[in-house]
């Protein structure tokens, strides 16, 4: 690859933040050839990292083909629960899955080895480095700039996720509203292997990813989740920011949200699970909420391409989230119409353009219009509240009937009398919910 003559900071490629999105990029692009930076603000690449713990092999395999040799997996999902939570009631569907899919990790680790795996292509990571501005000449983006010094690409890469600092100062997204990102909340408790394994009901290398809805949220709209490393355990809580603020401001959330995940972890039901253990770690970090409508106005300007998080290619359906997948398969794409761009004319608008054509071709597109609109379903709280507490309420009057027990109609039609809810409404809304699922 060329870079200008005389000059030792011209490179082809800027990546702007070596999360799991860039770190894809910029692996296959120096794999190709490209002179590529990565700048990165943390200490390290992962050291500003905070998510659940589960992500889905295939799309990484892609990538890196050597994904399950290689990479730092704790254990291959084998048991996916969903619980429906109402104090100390609980319905739990558990589902028993082969191994290969998906895999429980922490994040830190695992941007790191992609990070160390672009490196060992030939790109550069240059770390605590903050990036104040994409730097746009003449209609087009010819590098970054921060603090005093402007770094200069044919190709700059947007990878800076949720937060998009950069994406907003070059007018291609509005200033973040809080309807449309949540605040994810997370505590790493030390149980030990073996205690996971028995508590867990697992085998050495397998692992548990357990999403909780109800009211460990406290009537905002979100839920939790649980999560079985290697040697440890990962809880949390993802809340809708803009609902939350609007419960604190009311009175209605009494709370702090570090005491509401404190609440799960000393939960009567769950905190069996990690008995005696030590809250090892404490975080939180912004996550996206609202799909489709946290996509930017277009994912290129003619010299950059857009792609992870800061694209908004998060899915979240309630029974799963997928975020660190869609952010490598984007920078996948994103590497591939440079490669396909630089012998054709380079980064002109209509070769960038190329990549948003390879986004609404590929899964990720697909998947976040297919469910689109999830967001409203989840933060209605007929879904996230009265629905948890009325199945649990139907199964309590079946099971703790102390003698007479009712019909599961009778039980139905009680239950929904008592949560005030009208069938019709009930119906209506499943449907909908279940079409956007
Ligand atoms: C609580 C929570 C739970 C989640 N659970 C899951 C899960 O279980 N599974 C899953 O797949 N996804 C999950 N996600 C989503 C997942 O974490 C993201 O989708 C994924 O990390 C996006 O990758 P990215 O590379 O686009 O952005 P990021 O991972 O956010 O990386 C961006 C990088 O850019 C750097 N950066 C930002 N601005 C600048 C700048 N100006 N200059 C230099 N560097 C900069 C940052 O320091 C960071 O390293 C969760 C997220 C949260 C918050």
């Amino acid at each position: 690859m060329g870079t200008t003559p005389g000059t030792t900071t011209k490179f082809d490629v800027i990546v702007v933040g070596a999360g799991p999105a860039g770190s894809a990029s910029a692996y296959l692009l120096a794999k190709a050839g490209f002179k590529v930076v990565m700048i990165e603000r943390g200490r390290g690449a992962g050291s500003k990292e905070l998510y659940g713990g589960k992500i889905y092999a295939a799309p990484l395999r892609e990538v890196w083909p050597e994904l399950d040799k290689e990479a730092p997996i704790h254990r291959w999902v084998t048991q996916e629960k969903l619980s429906i939570v109402s104090g100390d009631r609980i319905t739990t569907i558990d589902f028993k899955l082969g191994k290969g899919v998906a895999f429980t990790t922490y994040l830190t680790e695992m941007a790191r080895w992609m990070a160390n795996k672009a490196v060992e292509a030939g790109a550069l990571l240059v770390d605590e480095i903050v990036v104040d501005e994409i730097v746009r000449k003449d209609g087009k983006v010819v590098g970054v700039r921060s603090g005093p010094d402007t770094l200069y690409a044919d190709y700059v890469i947007d990878a800076e996720g949720v937060n998009r600092k950069l994406l907003e100062k070059l007018g291609l997204v509005e200033k973040i509203n809080p309807d449309t990102v949540a605040l994810g909340v997370k505590e790493v408790l030390k149980v030990g292997e073996s205690a996971i394994n028995e508590r867990f009901a697992l085998e050495n290398g397998e692992g548990l990813a357990w999403l909780l809805a109800g009211d460990i949220t406290r009537g905002i709209p979100g839920g939790g989740f649980i999560y079985t490393m290697k040697d440890t355990v990962s809880i949390g809580l993802v809340l809708h920011i803009g609902k939350a603020l609007e419960a604190a401001n009311s009175g209605e959330l009494k709370e702090s949200v570090p005491s509401l995940v404190e609440s799960l972890r000393l939960h009567p039901y769950f905190k069996r699970f990690w008995r005696d253990a030590d809250v090892m770690e404490y975080g939180a970090h912004m996550t996206i909420e609202g799909g489709l409508r946290f996509m930017p106005k277009k994912l290129y300007l003619p010299g950059l391409l857009v792609v992870g998080d800061a694209a908004g290619f998060l899915l979240n359906t309630g029974y799963t989230i997928r975020g660190v997948d869609y952010a490598v398969y984007s920078g996948k794409l994103a590497a591939e119409t440079i490669i396909e761009a630089h012998d054709n004319g380079g980064p002109t608008e209509e070769n960038m353009a190329k990549y948003e054509k390879k986004v609404k071709d590929s899964f990720i597109y697909k998947e976040l219009y297919k469910h689109r609109g999830i967001e409203s379903v989840m933060s209605d709280p007929l879904f996230f509240k009265q629905l948890p507490a009325l199945l649990n309420k139907v199964l309590s009057k079946l099971y703790e009937a102390d003698y007479e027990e009712p019909t599961m109609m009778e039980a139905f039609l009680d239950s929904l009398r008592e949560e005030n809810l009208s069938l019709t409404r009930l119906m209506f809304k499943l449907l909908s919910v279940v079409r956007k699922l």
